[in-house]
């Protein structure tokens, strides 16, 4: 899977990932965490994975699945919330739910609903949401979030995969990554080839800001590949426009590609030192440059 802009929680991600590729994933998925702990980003990136149409990693971003949902105008990705208050999720709710999930889907072979402020659920709509899941239609996924799964049923829990989100930590939102990012992308065209080497030099010794970059390149190069097929930029980020400038498409995905198999790797423990110095390597053979 790739966790576009979803960091940190590398157990849960690896566990996320496997259940998804094995087709191991119950027909329910509850994301417990604190306020800003990403639950809702996460559960927007499940569901897209679940829908999007790539054959390679997913969500891939790009295919026309992919752009819909994160439009949020995908007719298979349906969402309900509870409000503040206890019991704000209304039963009612969950039985238009039940008759809508055995309708077939629309475009996908799926059908994913998001549930969130799940612990707002009156007993009475959990008991109903917990009819579906005992019988449950073909190719439905209930993603629910709320700040603890101890708020729902024993027997829904029981039904669930319970997916635990780590605080927030500032660290996330790193601006360092993000111009170490964007200066990688200017070097990758430079003539100087020791320069992208050079910029990358202190990834080798720090992992966290290393997974941050690749987060980050993953994004730009994706966004450079959608400007060049004639889309919209999401980064707004000059240097992604710039590279969509001098790289066709068919090199811009294989940036996202590479990058993407990179940071898998490095989720896999590889030795980072030769994980950067390949990587830097390949940047430019995979540009052409
Ligand atoms: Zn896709």
């Amino acid at each position: 899977m790739i966790f576009e802009g979803f960091t940190g929680n590398d157990s849960l991600r690896q566990q996320l990932s496997l259940a998804l590729d094995q087709g191991r994933l119950p027909h329910a998925v509850i994301l417990e965490g604190p306020p800003g702990s990403g639950k809702r980003a996460l559960a927007g990136i499940l569901a897209r994975a679940c829908i999007c149409t790539a054959q390679g990693e997913r969500p891939c971003g790009i295919c026309p699945a992919c752009v819909k949902a994160k439009a949020g105008s995908h007719p298979d990705i349906i969402t309900e919330s509870g409000g503040s208050a206890a019991r704000s999720f209304h039963v009612d709710a969950v039985r238009r739910i039940r008759s809508d999930a055995f309708i077939k889907p629309n475009e996908s072979s799926r059908k994913i609903y998001c549930l969130f402020e799940a612990q707002t659920m009156s007993e009475q709509a959990q008991n109903a949401l917990l009819k579906i899941l005992e019988e449950p239609p073909n190719g439905i996924l209930f993603i629910l979030t709320c700040p603890s799964a101890s708020a729902l049923l024993p027997t829904i829990r029981s039904r669930s995969l319970i997916l635990t989100l780590e605080p927030r930590e500032e660290s996330n939102l790193n601006p360092e990554a993000d111009a170490l990012a964007a200066k990688i992308l200017r070097e990758i065209t430079l003539p100087e080839e020791a320069a992208v080497l050079k910029t990358c030099a202190p990834l080798t010794q720090n992992r966290d800001l290393l997974r941050q970059v690749l987060d980050r390149l993953i994004l730009l190069f994706r966004d450079a590949a959608v400007l060049r097929a004639g889309g919209t930029s999401l980064t707004r980020e000059p240097t992604a426009e710039e590279l969509a400038a001098v790289l066709t498409r068919d090199r811009l995905l294989a940036l996202t590609e590479l990058a993407v198999q990179t940071r898998r790797r490095m989720e896999q423990n590889a030795n980072t030192t030769l994980l950067v110095t390949v990587f830097c390597a390949q940047l430019r053979a995979v540009a052409g440059y």
